[in-house]
């Protein structure tokens, strides 16, 4: 097992009403800008109960978040923080929306152009508290230090960490996933699966905790991710999923084990340029980015086939082959798709995300940086 520093302050309240502990989470004296999308919660009582929740604060909202947060957008927040002097972010929403309270939270604070913060490495020195309630579970943005923003200008979706923006407090409800869109459910599950790939699918270094942390909920959501997509779904299945997909991106996998993230290093790419969903573009590269990778992660992929889908991995090759085949017709079975072709992605979209990748400097990816720029090209090229 590889050093680490574990450390994850958010405080969870899972739970069927929960959001009504809002109110006691918060300060008291804070004066709250509730940050939101474009309105889901308005329909579906999301927004009621937090303003029930928030009834003895000084509070106000900016709505508009869009789905792959813009800086553009972002910004006409921190103006508005700015001017009137909120001292809490309330963000309610999705991965966008956290996201995008996370980059406005420092942003607020931050003493040059905000945009280096993306794309120079601009370092934080402080930002904004940050609370959430989640209305989609996907991202673990909810319990983690990451956020990803884009630049509608400049096609441009970079990402940034700081532990100054990982929230104090999430909200879980899982009955807020009773609205969601079966589009929404299907990325959800799918991103949290990437994540855990990402962090589970690299060499071994006999972490046996970690591991089975991870096969734990790799098999969560291959056995409850399908029946989210089902006409009678019950609160335990939603449990299940909304608990795995944070559990999937809060620090606790990832601790002393290496993580690759090549495959949403070039999904971001792929967003940035075709507009396609985050987890779309994950579900696309993942199956290829595992046969390109077989050799390196040989030992990784032999432990997911035999632990996670139960395969006799006597004959190694075949049982690779049927995990990789495996996991895609997982994404199928949670409606899915996995080719480039499928969104009327052509051809050019080989040499156009390459060159994407060259320009952020993303030429040694993955946990071994054995994805070179030649290496990603095959990998685009094979998932149209
Ligand atoms: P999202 O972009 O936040 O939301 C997608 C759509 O779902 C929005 O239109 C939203 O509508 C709608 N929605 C959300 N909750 C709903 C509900 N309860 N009922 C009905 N509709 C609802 O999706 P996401 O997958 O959570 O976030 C994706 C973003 O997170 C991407 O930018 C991705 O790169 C990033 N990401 C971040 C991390 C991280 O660790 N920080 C990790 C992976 C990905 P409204 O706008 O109306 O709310
Ligand atoms: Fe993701």
């Amino acid at each position: 097992m590889l050093n680490f520093n574990f450390y994850n302050p958010t405080e969870i309240f899972f739970g069927e009403g929960q959001i009504s502990q809002v109110a006691n989470a918060i300060p008291n004296n804070a004066k709250v800008l509730v940050v939101y999308g474009g309105g889901s919660i308005h329909k579906n009582g999301i927004y009621d109960q937090v303003s029930d929740a928030l009834s003895g604060f000084s509070w106000e909202e900016f709505a508009g978040i869009e789905p792959n947060p813009t800086y553009q957008t972002c910004m006409q927040a921190v103006a508005k923080i700015k001017a009137e002097g909120f001292n809490f972010i309330l963000a309610v929403g999705g991965g966008s929306v956290i996201d995008g309270s996370k980059f406005i939270a420092a942003a607020a604070e931050f003493s040059g152009e905000p945009w280096d913060i993306l794309s120079k490495g601009g370092e934080v020195e402080s930002a904004l508290p940050i609370g959430v309630v989640l209305t989609l579970p996907a991202t673990g943005s909810e319990s983690n230090s990451f956020s990803v923003v884009s630049n509608s200008e400049t096609q441009d979706k970079l990402p940034f960490a700081s532990a100054y923006v990982q929230p104090k407090f999430a909200v879980l409800d899982p009955h807020v996933m009773k609205t969601l869109p079966q589009r929404q459910l299907t990325n959800g599950v799918v991103d949290a699966f990437v994540h855990t790939m990402e962090q589970y699918l690299t060499y071994p270094v006999d972490a046996k905790v970690q591991d089975r942390f991870a096969e734990g909920l790799l098999m969560t959501l291959m056995e409850e991710g399908p029946k989210l997509l089902s006409d009678e779904v019950d609160y335990k299945v939603r449990a299940n999923v909304m608990w795995s997909a944070t559990m999937a991106l809060n620090g606790l996998i990832g601790a002393g084990v290496p993580q690759d993230w090549s495959t949403h290093m070039i999904g971001h790419e792929i967003t940035a340029v075709y507009g396609l969903d985050h987890a779309q573009t994950l579900a696309v590269i993942l199956p290829r980015m595992m046969f390109a990778q077989q050799e390196s992660k040989r030992a990784k992929l032999l432990q997911y086939a035999e632990r996670v889908l139960g395969l006799d991995i006597s004959d190694e090759e075949q049982a690779i082959a049927s995990a990789i085949e495996l996991t895609e017709q997982f994404f199928h079975c949670v409606n899915m798709k996995t080719r480039l072709s499928d969104y009327g992605v052509g051809e050019e979209a080989v040499e156009v995300i390459t060159s994407q990748l060259e320009r952020h400097g993303m030429t040694a990816l993955g946990e071994q940086q054995a994805v070179t720029l030649d290496k990603s090209r095959q990998i685009i090229a094979a998932s149209l």
